[in-house]
């Protein structure tokens, strides 16, 4: 399993569930914030720099409380 840096603007997420073959890897914030825009202009979404943070803390929380890929053989 590698990294799956979000291909983003400067956003610094490294684990993608989400993969576009046009536009590359999107972070779960990412992909919320394209959403609610509703925009169809994905090239120029993906070229705009990501909010500094769109949830607070969310990256320390998501260390806590890492979400469990059923295809890691948790043990
Ligand atoms: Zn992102």
């Amino acid at each position: 399993m590698g990294i799956m840096r979000c291909q983003r603007g400067i956003c610094n997420h490294i684990l993608c569930d989400r993969h576009s073959t046009v536009y590359g890897y999107i972070c779960d914030d990412c992909f919320d914030e394209l959403v609610f825009t509703g925009t169809i202009d994905i090239g120029f979404f993906m070229g705009s720099p990501a909010p500094p943070s769109i949830r607070p803390g969310a990256d320390y929380y998501e260390e806590l409380f890492p979400i469990l890929h059923s295809d890691e053989g948790v043990s």
